[in-house]
């Protein structure tokens, strides 16, 4: 098996699968009784939120555990637009979320806030000017997440982050920066010091899924999703997944020691099966950036024009290689115009459809391109050929 859908999930680390076995056989106390059994496991949610702050850079009282990024994303923002309703009225955001934030937006807009969706350009870049000309007085929160899922696309947060400082600086307000740092964790590392609020999950760094966790800045207060017995310092109620937490810390700890060598090596799979997918096969378009600061290592989209990105995928998939044709909670909100992340990028029916993403982990290989350079060739040869029949 070549696995290369890891923005899509990643194959749990051994290390994590094993604490995760040992916490729920031998700790199985609930955090918040008063008992041993009870301590031992509040020492593991401590210790795991201590390991996800370190691998943020951020303090463990400014991490909150969720069940997953989705819920971190809704909690950002239902959080803060009910906690400022009366500060304002409006969201900005941008047309490239994922369905965690853009779904969320819909919603506060049936309760009355005002959603600004923010244009990309061809390489899914932001508008830097558009986001500086759509803040308002009446703004209260602008979220633009880290790393786009499908093109992996690295948006400027450290520039975004200095226009909305500046901006509340000269007219006094506090408008929040929520990030979807989600496919970015463990990938790159954002300046944390000019973000309010960040979601990350577990199962995109080898750690469990149902598992995520809110970064929210010291100091800053935001509405709780869940009420209930006041765990998360009353902020996210609900009996705590020690095993979750154990298994999360374990990753996060796990992905952060060996950031420089996994990111480095990621680069290198991805730069090496591009660079054969060029000169092998004509008629492609890479979506999003081919190298620089902007591309991040692990996530590569290309089109195979006049090929159907599905069928590539099933011919890929009968040679044992698993790669997707967009984000997979996308494939639950299919619509006939296709990737909603591609169609902001101005990419054409044709492109779309044709359009295949490869996500790569530590545990991918040199040989592994290869082999699926090689299928590649096969599988979008015989497409085109019986296409060109039709
Ligand atoms: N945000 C982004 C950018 C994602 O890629 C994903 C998952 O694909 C999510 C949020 C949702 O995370 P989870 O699956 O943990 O709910």
């Amino acid at each position: 098996m070549i696995y290369l859908d890891n923005s899509s999930t990643t194959r749990q680390y051994d290390e994590v699968t094993r604490l995760m076995c040992e916490t729920m056989a031998d700790s199985f106390g609930n955090p918040s009784s008063l008992h041993r059994l009870g301590m031992n496991a509040e020492k593991l949610v401590k210790e795991g939120r201590r390991r996800v702050a370190g691998a943020l850079s951020v303090k463990p009282e400014e991490v909150f555990f969720t069940s997953c990024g989705t819920e971190s994303d809704n909690t950002a923002l239902f959080g803060a637009a009910r906690a400022r309703k009366r500060t304002g009225k409006k969201i900005i955001t941008t047309r490239v979320e994922h369905p965690a934030i853009l779904e969320a937006c819909a919603r506060l807009e049936k309760e009355g806030f005002e959603v600004e969706y923010l244009p990309v350009d061809g390489r899914c870049m932001v508008d830097m000017d558009a986001l500086k000309a759509a803040l308002t007085e009446d703004t209260i929160i602008v979220s633009v997440m880290a790393v786009n899922n499908e093109t992996g696309t690295i948006m400027p947060l450290s520039e975004i982050g200095n226009a909305i400082k500046e901006y509340n600086k000269e007219h006094g307000s506090r408008i929040l920066f929520h990030s979807d740092m989600v496919q970015a964790f463990g990938k790159v590392r954002p300046d944390m010091r000019l973000i309010d609020l960040a979601s990350v999950s577990a199962h995109k760094i080898h750690g469990p899924k149902g598992m995520g966790a809110l970064y929210i800045k010291e100091g800053l207060n935001i509405e709780p999703f869940f009420y209930g017995g006041g765990q998360e310092k009353h902020f996210r109620s609900g009996t705590e997944n020690v095993p979750g937490i154990a298994g999360f810390g374990l990753a996060a700890e796990m992905v952060n020691r060996g950031f420089a060598e996994r990111t480095e090596r990621m680069r290198t799979l991805r730069s090496f099966l591009l660079e054969r997918i060029k000169t092998e096969i004509s008629d492609i378009k890479v979506n999003g950036f081919e190298d620089g600061d902007f591309a991040c290592p692990a996530v590569l989209n290309v089109s195979f024009l006049g090929t159907r990105g599905e069928v590539i995928l099933h011919t890929l998939e009968q040679d044992g290689i698993y790669v997707s044709t967009g984000s997979a909670c996308a494939s639950n909100h299919k619509s006939k115009a296709g990737s909603h992340v591609l169609r902001a990028m101005g990419l054409n029916d044709k492109e779309v459809e044709g359009a295949i993403r490869f996500s790569f982990s530590e545990f991918n290989t040199m040989e592994e391109m290869n082999m699926v350079a090689e299928s590649l060739v096969k599988a979008v040869g015989k497409f085109r050929k019986l296409g060109s029949f039709r």
